[in-house]
């Protein structure tokens, strides 16, 4: 692999997202298309091997047949307010689908007020009419007992909720949570960062698991991974430019069953983006399609010669350990 094939980016974000506003990382140019290595700049070399895999496949593997030609996806609405969060829904083409983000942390590290969430969590209800699908997540905020007080008021907030992602931190807390509500429980961080994701299978603790393509270590992996759990799955992708995205979409497109509307509608959260069409929805869902970034798109999205060097050197370190391997 050449030097030429490795282009490094740089993309603003609309709104802060894990305490970043600049999303970057480095697309590869391979025999079979475009692959996307972009892990959070604080995640270490071991953490970073899974999303190079994932990279390396999208570039010289390419992806598995698709069983069906679009993906039905979710609106995010993060901690905002009750009309923010309806204005949101309703500009969000097509959406069927609210995840809403709940426990989220003030600066003072004290998890939100409940009467907060309910206020959001009717206005997204409001907005999407009674035939639309409201999750919550919790990103593990809450301990069990916190986090079926909270579950029993959200969802008579939200006219029923579809499922609450990651209640809680830890697999037993998955567990304590689903024996006690009625709402569905998905595991998010409990798969992607966890040493062992069967352990979610093994106490009984989710009823549908989330997928992220580059955590996992590539398309194939996620459906092997996904065959062995035995659960539903949403996909959801980790705020990637529409290189990254046409991962995720190839895996939700290629998995036998689809129930749930997948995460993926991410790209609106970058002010630009590598290609002329970006992986965005319409209608609700987004196409099946390849992807190929524009030159003069890559230029624009350059960073400054120092990022550049930063992310070259860590490139060199992953590729090389995947090698070691
Ligand atoms: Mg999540």
């Amino acid at each position: 692999m050449s030097d030429a094939d490795l282009h490094v980016y740089s993309l603003p974000l609309r709104v802060r997202f894990r305490s970043i506003d600049v999303r970057e990382g480095v697309l590869v140019r391979g025999d079979a298309g475009w692959g996307e290595f972009s892990p959070f700049r604080e995640y270490d070399d071991a953490e970073a091997a899974a999303w190079w895999a994932a990279a390396r496949e999208a570039a010289d593997q390419g992806w598995p047949d698709p069983v069906r030609g679009s993906v039905p996806v979710n609106v995010t609405v993060p901690a905002v307010d009750g009309s923010r969060a309806a204005q949101i829904v309703r500009s969000s083409d097509g959406c069927t689908t609210a995840k809403v983000k709940v426990a989220q942390r003030g600066a003072d590290g004290t998890v939100e007020e409940l009467g907060a969430e309910i206020e959001r969590l009717e206005a997204v209800r409001d907005a999407l009419g009674p035939h639309g699908r409201v999750r919550i997540d919790a990103n593990g905020a809450w301990d069990p007992d916190e986090a079926v007080r909270r579950i029993v008021r959200l969802d008579r907030a939200a006219g029923g909720l579809e499922y609450v992602e990651q209640p809680c931190p830890d697999v037993a807390g998955l567990a304590a949570v689903r024996r006690r509500v009625d709402v569905p429980v998905a595991a998010d961080e409990s798969i992607r960062r966890a040493d062992d994701p069967f352990a979610v299978v093994a106490a009984d603790a989710a009823d549908v698991i989330v997928l992220k393509v580059q955590p996992l270590g590539g398309v194939r992996r996620c459906l092997d991974l996904a065959e062995r759990l035995g659960l539903p799955v949403v996909v959801s992708s980790a705020v990637e430019s529409s290189v990254g995205i046409a991962a995720g979409v190839a895996l939700a497109a290629a998995l036998p069953e689809l129930p749930y509307a997948c995460g993926l509608a991410t790209t609106q959260l970058l002010t630009r983006d590598v290609v002329d069409r970006p992986l965005a929805p319409v209608d609700g869902e987004i196409a099946v399609r390849p992807v190929e970034p524009r030159t003069d798109r890559l230029a624009a999205a350059a960073p400054d010669p120092a990022t550049v060097a930063w992310w070259d050197e860590r490139v060199r370190r992953v590729a090389a350990r995947a090698v070691a391997l």
